[in-house]
């Protein structure tokens, strides 16, 4: 009802790129605002969303309204970025998922490399041959996969060799702890967290950075991305918007005449 009735509706968090501070992606986070009870957290309505199986119709219409964003913005002469799209384990697990992704992706004629998947670890390893497969193929035709949330919880490094992915994002339980000593654990963590996953050729984004302490940590790691509320909360796409173009502006600024 919710989706028919249009009370659904898309909020952008922008990555930053840690070497030039530019907004080189969003990650797409949907947002339920019911006429009476107000916001609704995803936290609550996704995993029901989940179970009854209506997250297949709601995750195409995120990745559809997504993408259709992704491109209005390039429309609009803006700055291209990459959107970011949550996964669920039911989607991966549709029989035409990949199908039915390149189909929204290419309808909206994306550049490779503009669209990145987001699944958390346990999904992926669920069933990792199956996975493997969609992985691939959607890989090969140029969309990235990122592992969500990686770290706390059964995480197994073992599985990482053989995981078809471009992007491990570190979660924001390891980022929180940061900003503290050089020499403490949590830092020694993070670091490691980055220096593998640039030995395995993957990019790391840094969720949850609230601090400059946290930012600077994540900067002498050489962490690629960061996302948080020290840089941006989750906006509207206008807003998105209007950022990308005062970034655009800025760089004409600099750029020699
Ligand atoms: P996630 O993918 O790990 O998303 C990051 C969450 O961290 C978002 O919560 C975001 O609002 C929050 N966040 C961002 N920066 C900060 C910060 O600096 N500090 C703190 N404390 N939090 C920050 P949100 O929007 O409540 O989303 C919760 C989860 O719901 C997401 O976690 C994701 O797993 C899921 N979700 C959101 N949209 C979708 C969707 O379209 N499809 C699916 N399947 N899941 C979604
Ligand atoms: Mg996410
Ligand atoms: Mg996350």
């Amino acid at each position: 009802e919710a989706l028919a009735r249009g009370q659904l509706f898309i909020e952008y968090q922008p990555q930053v790129d840690l070497a030039t501070r530019c907004i080189v992606g969003v990650e797409a986070l949907l947002r339920w605002q019911h006429p009476v009870y107000g916001r609704i957290d995803p936290g609550r309505f996704i995993p029901l969303a989940e179970e009854t199986g209506m997250i297949v119709p709601i995750g195409d219409w995120v990745l559809r309204t997504a993408c259709a964003q992704n491109r209005a913005w390039r429309d609009a002469g803006l700055p291209g970025v990459k959107t970011a799209v949550n996964l669920s384990a039911r989607q991966l697990r549709h029989p035409d998922f990949a199908a039915r992704v390149l189909e929204i992706v290419q309808g909206e004629a994306l550049p490779r490399g503009c669209v990145d998947l987001e699944i958390t670890e346990g999904i992926l390893i669920d069933d990792l041959d199956a996975n493997r497969q969609v992985m691939g193929a959607l890989r090969a035709a140029g969309v990235l996969v990122s592992i969500d949330d990686f770290g706390p919880g059964y995480s197994s490094l073992n599985y990482l060799s053989e995981l078809p992915v471009d992007i491990l994002k570190m979660d924001g339980l390891f980022v929180r702890r940061l900003g503290g000593s050089a020499r403490a654990r949590p830092y020694a963590i993070a670091e490691a967290i980055v220096a593998m996953a640039h030995r395995l050729e993957l990019k790391v984004i840094a969720e949850c950075v609230e601090t400059l302490e946290q930012l600077g940590d994540l900067g002498a790691m050489r962490c690629d991305e960061a996302q948080g509320y020290l840089f941006h909360r989750p906006l509207l796409a206008e807003q998105v918007g209007a950022l990308l173009a005062r970034q655009a502006d800025q760089q004409a600024a600099l750029a020699p005449a």
